[in-house]
């Protein structure tokens, strides 16, 4: 997503000449929410459902590379390889490589019934197995955990969820609605398991059961590791670009190399870039929502033209970069919608409403709101939007 809304950003900003996407998966690019909730229940839903449109702009001038993964990055040669040995030239290079799935964190020893979910193939995969009566065990309790929960239990699954937290989703909405959104969940029947880990497996070839840390047993025909993602930054191993937690980049989104000097035609989108955000504070963070993909692009598309055009970019990636990030969640009937960094508050305040119906929760860190959380309530969550704007950006 990030790397064709660069594209689009590019053609906007004047970009005519040639693009290549070079993608790791045979499918053209997807929105990935979907494959949570409608895609994972809907029988016979494929890549036409989620495909983003290939807008007329993107029609001329572009070559497709798909089931190839780029494997180094040369900089001084301006030149990425791929998987089979080919090279491809650049004049300006987006790295929009995303994430994977953390791995489950102790050994499988090879058996089947492990999900994890972040492709379309995976939640393919995963759909034939939510079948009604499959027992379905949830490791993690973030929004994918969650929203399988959710899937799996109105398929008539049996699903425990595994956590090590207190409360499912309490780093991204606090305690109070964490505790709301797992009362939701036991109503239609979820187990919780918090405080707890994975400590064993038992099944041959395909797990049976599942022994959590306390030494509770559970039945398990189907585990899913859902306990975070991984940047994919390891074909850059050797490029000289800092990787140390996704791809460090400027306000302009252009790579900052490990020498802390700034790569003009390396730029970095989406889930994978890291970045200061001025609307919070000076420190680089990867934010893995689904706005931002556009955010970037945008950015990126913008810097990149005036790059390939010779013109000075400079101007343009001082002015502050400051998205708002956005993200939304839906589980049952509850519809969650969030804008700003509700992970970096330190307490948390129930404004309107009640969680138990609707509601919205303000989030902040020290006296400075840092985000906004609601259940329902949209248009009452959306006003919201203005209020982030911090003195250096006045
Ligand atoms: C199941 C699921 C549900 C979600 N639901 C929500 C939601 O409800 N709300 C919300 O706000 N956000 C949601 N998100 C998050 C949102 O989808 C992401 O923020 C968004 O997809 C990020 O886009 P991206 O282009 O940066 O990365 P990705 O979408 O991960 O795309 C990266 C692409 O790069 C490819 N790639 C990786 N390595 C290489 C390589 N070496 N060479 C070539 N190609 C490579 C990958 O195969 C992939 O196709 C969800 C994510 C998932 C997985």
């Amino acid at each position: 997503m990030a790397g064709l809304r660069t594209a689009e950003g590019a053609r906007r900003a004047g970009y005519t000449g040639p693009i290549t996407f070079l993608g790791a998966e045979a499918h053209a690019p997807y929105n990935r929410p979907p494959l949570s909730k409608e895609l994972l229940q809907t029988e016979g839903q494929g890549h036409a459902d989620v495909a983003f449109p290939i807008r007329s702009a993107l029609e001329e001038g572009v070559t497709w590379v798909l089931g190839r993964a780029a494997v180094s990055l040369d900089t001084a040669r301006t030149v990425v390889v791929d998987d089979a040995g080919d090279e491809h030239p650049y004049s300006a290079l987006v790295i929009a490589t995303g994430l994977r799935p953390k791995p489950l964190p102790i050994d499988d020893h090879g058996l089947g019934g492990i999900h994890v979910l972040r492709t379309l193939d995976d939640a393919v995969a995963l759909r034939e197995v939510l079948r009604p009566g499959a027992n379905v065990v949830i490791l993690g309790s973030g929004f994918v955990g969650c929203e399988i929960a959710a899937t799996a239990a109105k398929n008539g699954a049996t699903v425990s969820v595994v956590t090590q937290s207190r409360v499912p989703l309490l780093r991204a909405v606090g305690p109070l609605l964490g505790a709301e959104i797992r009362r939701r969940h036991e109503e239609h029947g979820v187990r919780f398991f918090t405080g707890e880990s994975l400590f064993g497996l038992v099944g041959d070839p395909a797990v049976e059961r599942v022994i959590l840390t306390s030494g509770v047993m559970l039945e398990c025909d189907v585990l899913v590791v859902a306990v975070g993602s991984d940047p994919n930054i390891e074909w850059l191993a050797d490029s000289g670009l800092d990787v140390s937690d996704g791809v460090l980049v400027d306000g302009g989104l252009r790579a900052v190399g490990v020498d802390g000097r700034v790569n003009p035609d390396v730029f970095a989108v989406g889930d994978v870039a890291r970045y200061p955000n001025p609307l919070f504070d000076d420190v680089a963070r990867r934010v893995e929502h689904w706005n931002l993909p556009t955010e970037t692009g945008k950015r990126a598309g913008q810097l990149i033209a005036a790059h390939l055009a010779g013109e000075d970019c400079e101007p343009l990636a001082a002015a502050g970069f400051a998205p708002l990030p956005s993200f939304w969640s839906d589980q049952y009937d509850a519809h969650l919608l969030a804008f700003g960094m509700t992970y970096l508050a330190d307490r948390s305040e129930l404004v309107a409403g009640s969680p138990d119906d609707e509601c919205v929760v303000e989030f902040y860190r020290g006296d400075d709101l840092v985000g906004v959380c609601g259940i329902g309530m949209r248009s009452a969550v959306q006003a919201y939007r203005t209020r982030f704007a911090t003195p250096a950006l006045q």
